[in-house]
């Protein structure tokens, strides 16, 4: 029984996160001020035994000592982290600088939650983890990119001037039950159009390329790097290397929601990457880890939340996306 600190814990991720370490019997608490998360997303975890919440930001001093610390706090979907960039910065970079100095008082292992983005609009195909990325500094995704790029860069510094137990996963897209109807990202967008019989939005000509994990395959990966030697330290991707343009996924959403929605195609966002697919030899040598569940099997179970939720939230008028 470890004692677990998740930042972003009532976030898409983190709550799911927080569920599962949980299970295995661990004391967890989970730190988040709700700016993209809810309270309601761990709202079944209230009042369990061997979980606590910290509501404050992750850049604020913290109380507790932990085993280790998950730090999964900071807006992650692109309309998201673009609506106050300074702030998505400051808490990516000075977020992670507190929980290091954290993990440097109190002698905690931390892993971080890095991105597919720091990567950039990738020159490299599929992006291995030596390869150094190709982001735009001044550019309006740069306050993610660079704020994520910066976290690392403090990570491997608190490891090789103050020997802290370090963890660094690069995420690719993630998917799956759980999602903020509202959230912005290509998957909700779209099953929410679909769902309504709305147009689905494209941007651009829809043949960039993504690559989308399940929620549960990305957690079973975060988790085993959590656990894995500490020599396994360097960066480790984490995503389905099953690699999909954005027409096929509008396509596929539209099959699994038998929708009478249109395609429409409107302008690409500004250094939108083109093309993203995880190299995952890393993952596979050292976490003996692939992902398990394939793109249509997953968005069965992720409409099917959904389905739920644009219902309810219908009925009560609120607005969605
Ligand atoms: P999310 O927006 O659902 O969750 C982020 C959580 O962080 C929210 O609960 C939010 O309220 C909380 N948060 C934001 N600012 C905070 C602050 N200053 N202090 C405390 N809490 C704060 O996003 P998610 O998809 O669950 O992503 C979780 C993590 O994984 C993020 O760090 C994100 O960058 C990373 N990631 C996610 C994906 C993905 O596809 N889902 C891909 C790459 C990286
Ligand atoms: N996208 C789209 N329509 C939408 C939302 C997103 O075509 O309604 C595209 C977006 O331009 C990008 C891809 O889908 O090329 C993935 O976008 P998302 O915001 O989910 O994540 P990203 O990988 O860009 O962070």
């Amino acid at each position: 029984m470890k004692k677990i600190l998740v930042t972003g814990g009532a976030g898409f991720l983190g709550a799911f996160l927080c569920e599962r370490l949980l299970a295995e019997g661990h004391q967890v608490t989970c730190l988040d001020n709700y700016y993209t998360g809810a309270k309601a997303n761990i709202g079944h975890l209230l009042g369990r035994s061997g979980f606590n919440l910290i509501e404050q930001s992750v850049c604020d001093p913290v109380a507790g000592t932990y085993d280790e610390i998950y730090n999964f706090a900071c807006p992650a979907s692109p309309p998201h982290y673009q609506a106050d960039p300074i702030y998505t910065f400051k808490t990516s970079v000075l977020g992670t600088l507190n929980m290091l100095e954290h993990a440097k008082k109190w002698g905690a292992k931390i892993l971080q939650a890095s991105t597919s983005e720091v990567y950039g609009d990738p020159l490299v195909h599929p992006q291995n983890e030596p390869y150094w990325g190709n982001v735009n500094p001044i550019g309006v995704r740069s306050c993610y990119d660079e704020g994520k790029r910066g976290a690392e860069t403090l990570i491997y510094d608190f490891q090789r001037h103050h020997g802290i137990n370090v963890r660094v996963v690069r995420i690719f897209n993630t998917y799956g039950p759980g999602m903020n109807p509202g959230d912005g990202r290509v998957v909700s967008n779209f099953i929410v159009q679909a769902l309504r019989d709305e147009n689905i939005t494209i941007y651009g000509d829809g043949r960039q390329t993504r690559s989308f994990c399940y929620r549960d395959d990305l957690l079973e990966g975060i988790i085993r790097l959590m656990n894995a030697p500490d020599s396994v330290s360097f960066p480790v991707n984490i995503g389905n290397p099953a690699e999909f343009t954005i027409r096929d996924l509008a396509n596929i959403v539209l099959e699994t929601v038998s929708s009478r929605s249109k395609l429409i195609f409107v302008p690409q966002p500004q250094d939108d990457p083109m093309q993203r697919c995880p190299d995952i030899s890393r993952a596979r040598e050292y976490l003996r880890w692939e992902p398990k569940v394939a793109l249509r099997e997953g968005l069965v179970a992720t409409v099917e939340y959904f389905s739920e939720r644009v219902a309810i939230q219908a009925v009560q008028g609120v607005k969605i996306a």
